[in-house]
C-alpha cells in the first residue's frame, strides 16, 4: 500500500467552511439535530462528497453514509465518522473532526487514485448530542438496536416537535432500514474534549473503552403559592429544592473521583414567574464513573439525597432513570492497528477511557469499534472556545487514513 498523506490545510478549512453553519456570536456552533441548521450542514457534506463521486444514503432517522466501493465485492467496509450535530454551546470541532477527517481520507484516497480492497464508508450520526431529543447517541442507538426505531420517531422536544415531524420538516428521512450494516470495522476520531493529552503532550490517544454513565430526568413537584403573603414554613418550593438537589449531585461527582463525574446540566422551571413561589421544576442529571459498580453506587447516594431532600421539603421528587451506557471496551485489535499507525508515523500515544458518550460506544454492541483522541486544548468542549490545532486535527487524520488503508488492504 502507498503512503498518503493527508492535506492539512484542506482539513482544516473544511473545518471552517463548516463553522461557517449555525455560527454563534462567541465563535462557535449551534446546530440542533434535526434542525435546519443541521440540514444546512448535511447538505454541504453530501456536496462534498458528491464532488467525490459518492452518493448518499440515509436510513429512516437520517443516518448518513457515503460508501466508496472497493475491489472485493465480498469484502465488508470500514466505517469511519462520527456526527455534525452540536449543543446550542457548541464548538467547532466536537463531532466535526470525526466526519471531516473521514471526509478528509475519503478526498485523500481520491486524489491519489487509489484503490482499496475493502470498501470505505463515511458516517454521520443522527442526534448524537441529545440536546433537543433525548436520548443522546440516538442515530447510533438505534442502529444498535438499543433503542426502537418507533420509540425514537416519537421523542419530542421541548416545544413538543416530535422526531418524526423534524425529519419530515427537513426531508432528511431515508429509506433504508436502520440496523447494522456490513461493516468489519467501525473508527471515530474525536476531540479529547478533557485535558489530559494536552497536559502530557502526547499526540494521539487511543481510546479503549468508556466509563459507564447512567441519566436522570427529574421533576420536583410542589405547590404554588403567593411569594409575599406564604409564610416559609409552609411554602413547598420546587425550585428550592431543586438547587439542593443540584449541590448533591455536583457532590456524588467530588466523593466519586477520581474517576467519578456527575452533572446536573439542565433545568426548566414553572410558572417561572416572578412573584410567585415555584411549584415545578424539572432537572437532567447524570452520574458517571469508569467502575460499573462505582456508578452504582453514585447513583444510590445521588437517590438517597433525593429522598432525604423530598421528604424534609415536603415536596414530591420523580426520577426517570431513562438511560445507561458502557461499560464498553472498544475492539483491542483495532486499538492495536491504530497505536501502529501512530508510532509508525512517529506519533506518541497513551490509552484512556472516553468519559462523554459517542456513537462508537453504540456500535461497539454490533460491529468491532474503536476510537482515537487528539489534544483538546485547555479541555474545553461543549463551549465556543473548543480549539485543536491544525496541526493535532492532521496528526489525528493521518494516524485514520493509515489505520483505514491498512484495515482496507489493497485494490486489485
Ligand atoms: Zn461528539
Amino acid at each position: 500500500m502507498p503512503s498518503l498523506s493527508v492535506n492539512a490545510q484542506r482539513l482544516w478549512s473544511a473545518h471552517m467552511r463548516m463553522a461557517e453553519i449555525g455560527p454563534t456570536p462567541e465563535g462557535g456552533s449551534n446546530r440542533p439535530a434535526l434542525s435546519v441548521e443541521d440540514a444546512a450542514a448535511r447538505a454541504l457534506l453530501r456536496q462534498w462528497c458528491a464532488e467525490l463521486g459518492l452518493a448518499e444514503e440515509r436510513d429512516a432517522l437520517a443516518n448518513s453514509f457515503y460508501r466508496r466501493p472497493g475491489t472485493d465485492p465480498a469484502a465488508p467496509a470500514i466505517a469511519f465518522g462520527s456526527h455534525l450535530d452540536t449543543v446550542p454551546t457548541g464548538g467547532r470541532f466536537d463531532g466535526v473532526f470525526g466526519v471531516l477527517a473521514g471526509l478528509e481520507v475519503l478526498r485523500t484516497v481520491h486524489e491519489a487514485g487509489l484503490a482499496t480492497r475493502a470498501p470505505l464508508e463515511l458516517v454521520n450520526w443522527t442526534n448524537e448530542e441529545g440536546t433537543r431529543f433525548r436520548p443522546a447517541m440516538m442515530g447510533s442507538r438505534v442502529h444498535a438496536g438499543d433503542l426502537p426505531l418507533a420509540q425514537a420517531l416519537a421523542t419530542a422536544d421541548d416545544q413538543g416537535t416530535t422526531v418524526a415531524q423534524a425529519l419530515a420538516a427537513t426531508g432528511l428521512a431515508g429509506p433504508t432500514p436502520p440496523g447494522p450494516r456490513d461493516w468489519s470495522a467501525f473508527l471515530e476520531l474525536h476531540i479529547e474534549q478533557g485535558p489530559i493529552l494536552e497536559s502530557t503532550g502526547q499526540d494521539i490517544g487511543i481510546v479503549t473503552g468508556t466509563v459507564q454513565a447512567r441519566y436522570f430526568q427529574i421533576t420536583v413537584t410542589g405547590a404554588p403559592s403567593h411569594a409575599g403573603p406564604m409564610s416559609m414554613d409552609r411554602r413547598r418550593d420546587s425550585l428550592a429544592a431543586a438547587a439542593e438537589v443540584i449541590l448533591a449531585s455536583e457532590r456524588v461527582g467530588i466523593a466519586g473521583e477520581p474517576g467519578g463525574r456527575s452533572s446536573t446540566t439542565w433545568i426548566t422551571n414553572s410558572p417561572n414567574a416572578r412573584g410567585a413561589v415555584a411549584n415545578i421544576t424539572r432537572l437532567h442529571s447524570d452520574v458517571r464513573h469508569e467502575s460499573p459498580e462505582r456508578a452504582a453506587a453514585m447513583q444510590a447516594e445521588f437517590l438517597a439525597a433525593i429522598e432525604e431532600i423530598a421528604a424534609r421539603r415536603q415536596v414530591r421528587i420523580d426520577v426517570d432513570p431513562y438511560t445507561t451506557f458502557g461499560p464498553v471496551r472498544f475492539d483491542p485489535g483495532l486499538a492495536a492497528t491504530l497505536r501502529a499507525a501512530a508510532a509508525a508515523r512517529q506519533m506518541t500515544t497513551r490509552d484512556m477511557h472516553a468519559v462523554a458518550g459517542h456513537d462508537a460506544v453504540m456500535v461497539a454492541a454490533v460491529c468491532p469499534a474503536a476510537m482515537l483522541f487528539v489534544p483538546s486544548i485547555g479541555g474545553i468542549s461543549h463551549n465556543p472556545a473548543e480549539y485543536s490545532s491544525p496541526e493535532h486535527l492532521a496528526r489525528g487524520a493521518q494516524v485514520l487514513l493509515d489505520a483505514v488503508l491498512a484495515l482496507a488492504g489493497p485494490g486489485r
